[in-house]
């Protein structure tokens, strides 16, 4: 076996940026090494939710986001061959405007109307509108957020897969312990009950805000109310309003 000791183009990583590259780069007619460390696919680009969205993206990718759904994603399993998996459904996200924050007002109380820019906030995060996370009920010690949970988030069983029902825990846990103080966490302690499908619902209440910790107990529920998980979660106070 002869080892490639020399190329027109080096890329260095295997994930989908990486791969991507080699593959335009090749088509162009230049010699292209890929260099990945571990195996292709190693990081993020095999372990997403697989979403093609042109929405809540940070402003600067949607050109290349817009140009892929056009040009790349359509006939790209043609191209390669093989099954890539792209259906276009369509997914809309109308932005910060006066008539969400009214309706996301509508779910707290009223004690905590304030806060609702900083929901907001959280609830715009990228990772959890990937996942369709849901803000249900926000009161000043006590947080209910909801998720849907999606064939691309089962485990190889079938069953929610354990990383899905922890984003939901997190994310009531999120907006909990960032309400009217700036924390992060310190630590998650999980427990799983029973195997999680549908419709998910995770509570999240303070049992305790000291100067420097605040501690949640997180529950999470099926549609049924059955138990599927628990969680003791601890964060650290960083800035007080
Ligand atoms: C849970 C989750 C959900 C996501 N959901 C979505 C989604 O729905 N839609 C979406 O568009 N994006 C999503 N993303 C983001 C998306 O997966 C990443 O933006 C994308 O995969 C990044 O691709 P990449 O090629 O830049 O990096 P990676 O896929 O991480 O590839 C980097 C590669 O470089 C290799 N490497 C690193 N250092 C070296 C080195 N020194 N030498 C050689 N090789 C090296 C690594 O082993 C790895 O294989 C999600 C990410 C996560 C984690």
């Amino acid at each position: 076996m002869t080892e490639k000791r020399s190329a027109d183009v080096l890329v260095i990583g295997g994930g989908i940026m990486g791969c991507a590259t080699a593959y335009r780069l090749s088509k162009k007619g230049l010699d292209v090494l890929v260099l990945e460390k571990k195996e292709i696919g190693n990081g993020g680009s095999c372990r997403n939710a697989g979403g093609v969205r042109q929405s809540a993206r940070d402003p600067k990718e949607l050109p290349l986001a817009m140009y892929a759904v056009e040009h790349i994603w359509p006939t790209l399993s043609d191209e390669l061959g093989v099954n890539v998996e792209y259906v276009q459904k369509g997914n809309i996200r109308l932005g910060l405007t006066e008539k969400d924050i009214k309706e996301l007002e509508a779910r707290m109380s009223e004690d905590v109307r304030g806060c609702a820019g900083r929901v907001m906030d959280m609830y715009e995060a990228p990772f959890a509108r990937d996942m369709g996370i849901e803000v249900e009920r926000v009161e000043k010690d006590r947080v209910e957020c909801s998720m849907v949970l999606e064939p691309r988030m089962m485990n190889s069983m079938g069953r929610g897969h354990g990383a899905a029902v922890y984003a939901l825990i997190d994310h009531a846990f999120g907006i909990a312990s960032n309400l009217y103080e700036d924390n992060t966490g310190q630590s998650t302690e999980v427990k799983f009950y029973r195997p999680a499908a549908g419709k998910l619902t995770a509570e999240a209440v303070l049992v305790n805000r000291s100067r420097s910790l605040a501690v949640f107990d997180v529950r999470v529920r099926s549609e049924e109310r059955k138990l599927i998980a628990s969680a003791v979660c601890t964060s650290f106070v960083i800035r007080k309003p």
